[in-house]
């Protein structure tokens, strides 16, 4: 494996507490955004946290990564309190996280530079391997603007990735593209976390897509944010699209659907 991709396997284990958390707003009540949220992120898994949009998916990854305060409940990774961003903790956004006016390389050797982690070179020849894994050697000279859609999520995985984050914490990274794009994009991500298995919280608000992913799958309902159920999905390893036509998945979607029709999960405020 090269140590460019190496996460820190065995590690990462999160740990969400009893997270509530308020907006607080001048001319209207306070949004209550999340309550009473707990569950945990195992390490080497693929944890996905699903529900309908507005629940406080978000939410709660910003406070898992440090870039909101935490006011009630605990956040812990490896025992340890979150207390402000880390490059332990990389959030992968919906949105582009790619600067348009740098080459790609440069966007992705743009963090460990910034913090002075790494030496020009090094970044460069990390940033080099992790751009010819996702398939895009081709592309490091070019700008953000010459991609389609489907690459740019790969830059940005890459950038993510080079700095060696013990979790990894992607926020609904594929909404937007198109059907072919996603679906391709979904069995791509899928290859490059069997090989690595950084600890993951991924988000979605897809069902196809939290159960061909997820290891453990965490369930939020809104109007309040509740978790109201966690399950495991046991579906092997390695997982190709394919496995979306097997009995196996059908029945465990089957089974998903009826746990949250049972825990009231789909009816939304
Ligand atoms: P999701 O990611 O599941 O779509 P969010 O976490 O973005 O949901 O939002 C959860 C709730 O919190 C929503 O009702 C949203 O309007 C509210 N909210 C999010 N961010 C803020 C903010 N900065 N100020 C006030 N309300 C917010
Ligand atoms: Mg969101």
């Amino acid at each position: 494996m090269s140590k460019a991709t190496d996460a820190r396997a065995g590690t990462g284990l999160i740990r969400v507490d009893g997270v509530t958390k308020h907006f607080r707003r001048r001319d209207a009540p306070d949004t209550v955004a999340l309550e009473d949220c707990s569950f945990t992120v195992e390490p080497g898994k693929l944890t996905v946290l699903m529900g309908p949009s507005g629940c406080g998916k978000s939410t709660l990854a910003y406070l898992i990564a440090g870039y909101l305060p935490l006011e009630t409940g605990r956040i812990t990774i490896d025992g340890a309190p979150v207390r402000g961003a880390g490059p332990d903790r990389m959030l992968v956004f919906q949105e582009t996280a790619l600067w348009p006016w740098m080459s790609v390389v440069d966007n992705v050797m743009f963090g460990p530079l910034a913090r002075g982690s790494m030496g020009r070179e090094q970044a460069r020849r990390e940033a080099e391997e992790l751009l010819a894994r996702f398939g895009l050697a081709e592309f490091a000279e070019k700008y953000p603007n010459q991609l389609s859609g489907g690459m740019k999520r790969r830059a940005e995985l890459a950038q993510a990735l080079i700095n060696h984050p013990k979790v990894m914490i992607l926020d609904e990274p594929f909404r937007g593209l198109d059907v072919m794009t996603r679906e391709l994009m979904q069995e791509y991500y899928m290859q490059l976390f069997e090989s690595t298995r950084p600890t993951t919280l991924f988000i979605t608000s897809e069902l196809e897509e939290a159960i061909f992913l997820a290891d453990r799958l965490v369930f939020m309902s809104s109007g309040p944010g509740q978790i109201v159920r966690v399950m495991e999905v046991d579906l092997p390893h390695p997982r190709t699209f394919a496995t979306m036509e097997t009995e196996r998945y059908l029945d465990v979607k089957k089974s998903v659907i009826g746990t949250l029709n049972e825990s009231g999960a789909f009816e939304t405020t």
